[in-house]
């Protein structure tokens, strides 16, 4: 891993002050009692070196840290901030819903409406269970598919990420990859040999796969369109040939959704591809910001799950009152004008990336899967994890710190995608405009490991 760049250089753009001290601070006694002081290891900065920013507000497409810098935000806490940060009708939803008290343990109507919203845009999806995150969803998708099937194995991409469920976490993206770690300690043996993992986009291993052992197969899993090792979009006909040799085996096809839905398109990926799963993930957008997720799919396929079947998933603050209302206010504030400048400013983004390292020479590929965004430093076309791995993932961190010094909050990580919001305006791409000939620069003179 390369050398934390150096935090001391000044700042030449009006985001305010670089030096991170306070964040050091925070950051040393957020170790004391936090491992690695973060909690979730993406926030970390271990791939690029430096302290990480503590965040204290955000409005629009800005966030505030500790030392009172301000920052354009192209994270987007991931995803979720679509609207932009502390969009008053989503805060107004927040604030009223919270008023009527924090959580019953019993339905309420507002659940009703946010599932009837998610499948009135999800044309497959005819019932949803709500849960509490990305990974609770893709877990208990995983279990209503084995024991739907009462089959075992799983089939998952390398590169994919699918939260931290135990079964998942072979060859996962995200923070993982960020952390270059081939699958986790506390994993079992017998975990892992249920988990079947081929390279993304590879119709011919899947074929091969399902020969071997498609009678073991409960489902195959896939990111409808794959963000987590960056942006790589499915190839044409990759995600409609996993629905066909799944359905051939009897196998399920689980569409995680949790990073495209509601962003990509008004119904996600799906709006885009139209390949149906049996089976879908949400989370992120659909929560507002708050945590909320989901996963749903057919009546029949839903009704195996308890108490309507005997398929057993359960959460104490499943359907939050207070995390329905932000998901719900969120999903109805996204109407076309949202998406339309979801759209517009991932390609001015990605264009205006393109451009500065255009100009300094830099090998790259800037690649999207419908509005998210990544950038790779390779003159190849990235398929696959292997690909994404062979880029010069090493010219990141010059370039995030290059960015970060100058106003913009990047994913810091190499095998991530940016998530734009659509409160991002002419001031916020100023900033970005005025940050990346540097950027460029600084990923143009950075050295290859020894
Ligand atoms: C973020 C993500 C998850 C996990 O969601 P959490 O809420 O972080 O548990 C699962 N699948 C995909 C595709 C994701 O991007």
């Amino acid at each position: 891993m390369s050398s934390p760049p150096t935090q001391s250089t000044p700042s030449t753009s009006p985001a305010g002050p670089v030096a991170p001290e306070t964040s050091a601070r925070l950051f040393a006694r957020a170790a004391e009692v936090i491992p690695g002081g973060v909690n979730s290891p993406v926030r970390a900065f271990n791939a690029v070196g430096g302290t990480p920013r503590f965040m204290v507000s955000a409005t629009g497409p800005w966030l505030t840290d500790a030392d009172g810098a301000r920052y354009v935000d192209l994270i987007s806490s991931w995803g979720p901030m679509i609207l932009g940060h502390a969009h008053p009708a989503v805060v107004d939803a927040v604030r009223s819903a919270a008023g009527q008290g924090l959580s019953f343990g019993a339905p309420t109507p507002a659940e009703i409406e946010l599932a009837e919203e998610i499948i009135g845009r999800v044309e497959p999806v005819e019932q949803v269970r709500l849960v509490n995150s990305g990974t609770e969803a893709t877990m208990s998708a995983i279990r209503l598919a084995r024991g739907i099937t009462g089959r075992r194995a799983v089939v998952k991409f390398a590169g994919c990420y699918h939260g931290h469920v135990d079964a998942l976490l072979a060859q996962a993206g995200s923070g993982v990859a960020t952390l270059g770690l081939p699958t986790s300690p506390g994993v079992t043996g017998a975990q892992a040999a249920d988990t079947i993992v081929l390279p993304y986009n590879d119709l011919d291993a899947v074929r091969t796969a399902f020969a071997e052992r498609g009678s073991e197969i409960a489902c195959v899993i896939t990111e409808a369109a794959a963000g987590n090792m960056g942006a790589v979009a499915p190839l044409p006909g990759f995600n409609a040939g996993l629905r066909d040799i799944a359905h051939e085996h009897g196998a399920l096809l689980v569409m995680d959704e949790v990073m495209t839905g509601f962003r990509v398109s008004p119904a996600g990926w799906y709006g885009i591809d139209g390949v149906a799963g049996d089976l879908y993930t949400f989370g992120k957008v659909m929560s507002g910001g708050l945590p909320a997720a989901a996963f749903g799919g057919s009546t029949e396929f839903m009704g195996h799950l308890a108490p309507a079947g005997p398929v057993y998933q359960a959460g104490t603050l499943s359907g939050n009152p207070v995390a329905v209302a932000a998901g719900l206010a969120t999903l109805r504030h996204a109407d076309a004008s949202v998406y339309a400048a979801l759209d517009a400013n991932s390609a001015r983004l990605g264009g205006m990336i393109g451009d500065a390292l255009t100009a300094e020479g830099v090998a790259h590929r800037v690649q999207y899967a419908g509005n998210l965004v990544s950038v790779f430093f390779t003159a190849d076309e990235v398929h696959d994890y292997a690909g994404a791995q062979a880029a010069q993932t090493w010219r990141f961190p010059a370039f995030f710190h290059a960015l970060l010094e100058r106003g913009v909050y990047p994913p810091p990580s190499a095998f991530e995608a940016w998530f734009v919001s659509a409160a991002l305006d002419d001031d916020a791409f100023s900033v970005i405009e005025a940050a990346l000939p540097a950027a460029a620069r600084a990923a143009a003179a950075a050295q290859a490991p020894a």
